[in-house]
């Protein structure tokens, strides 16, 4: 097969692996930087073109579309759905993971676990919806944060509306969450491929830190699912329809709750952590479904 891989950083640990599994089993893959990408938008011929050149021939399309580029990135990746080409995350799924607010509502809409979580556009609201959170203590999210910047613990109800106030300042969008202390700064990712979850990690944040990003001194540990942690995870995937993402998980007093789905999971931390082949069971799992206008949203 011959394969495109959009990302940014081909030195990326995610992008190199996923490039090897590739190879060793026999196939091309070109890593393709998304923001040097430009496209003919033509009447039913749609062009991608990278370093003068017109893109033709792949079979499949893998999306490592960071999240600062997702605008970009989702244009070129339907540039290639329009064309037939397998992407192994649509553009559409990845639309939704990126909106915080988006993916809780499907998720919910579907009956999947989730924290008490409360959004308000008006900040004449917030005391309102910091009522219906909860109270204090509560996490304050902004919608388009990633690896746990804008993640923040408010104590009291006091300082929650200080928070708000100064993110509503900043003119962000932010929500509102229950915060889970039982999971006593511990979270779970399980990724999903292709229906399936194939490997699971804890991660546990520094001393006195209740984010457990790795990105954020975290540590990741080897961790196995209950089977209602691992429906949760594979309804979450569907949900959100996405066949490559990895699920985050708070264990609560409530049963397991969803925090987000990430369409680009890394794979270093959960590798490492597990001893597992991931990406090598992505590129099998390119083999068996990459067939030509496989696609359900042909860029919709
Ligand atoms: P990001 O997308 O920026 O990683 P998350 O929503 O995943 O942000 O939050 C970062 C970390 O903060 C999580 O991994 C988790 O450890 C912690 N956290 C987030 N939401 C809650 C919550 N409602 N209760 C307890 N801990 C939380
Ligand atoms: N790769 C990062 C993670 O797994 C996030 C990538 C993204 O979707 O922007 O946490």
């Amino acid at each position: 097969m011959k394969i495109a891989m959009l990302a940014r950083n081909a030195e990326l640990y995610t992008h190199r692996r996923l490039k090897e599994a590739a190879e060793a089993r026999g196939h091309q893959l070109d890593i393709i930087n998304t923001l040097r990408c430009y496209m003919n938008i033509a009447s039913r011929r749609p062009e991608v073109y990278y370093n003068g050149e017109k893109l033709v021939g792949y079979d499949a399309v893998i999306p490592r579309i960071g999240a600062s580029v997702t605008f970009y990135g989702m244009a070129v990746l339907r540039q290639f759905e329009m064309q037939g080409v397998f992407p192994v995350n649509e553009s559409v799924g990845i639309g939704r993971s990126r909106d915080k607010l988006r993916s809780m509502q499907l998720l919910a809409r579907d009956g999947i676990g989730l924290p008490v979580t409360t959004f308000a556009h008006d900040p004449r609201q917030t005391d309102e919806v910091l009522k219906l959170a909860g109270g204090a203590p509560v996490v304050i999210k902004l919608l388009e944060g990633t690896q746990g910047i804008g993640v923040v613990l408010a104590d009291t109800d006091r300082s929650a509306k200080s928070v708000v106030e100064a993110f509503r300042g900043a003119g962000v969008n932010i929500l509102l969450q229950e915060f889970i202390k039982e999971a006593g700064g511990t979270d779970i990712r399980a990724i999903v491929v292709g229906g399936k979850v194939v490997a699971a990690m804890k991660r546990t944040g520094a001393e006195g830190e209740f984010r457990s990003n790795l990105h954020r001194g975290g540590s990741a540990q080897v961790i196995k699912l209950s089977p209602e942690e691992r429906s949760t995870a594979i309804r979450s995937a569907k949900a959100m329809g996405l066949n490559v993402c990895g699920v985050d998980m708070l264990r609560s007093n409530h049963g397991p709750v969803v925090m987000e789905v990430n369409s680009s999971p890394g794979l270093e931390g959960v590798e490492k952590a597990t001893g597992l082949d991931i990406a090598t069971k992505i590129i099998e799992y390119i083999e068996k479904n990459a067939k030509p206008n496989a696609t359900k949203t042909k860029g919709k």
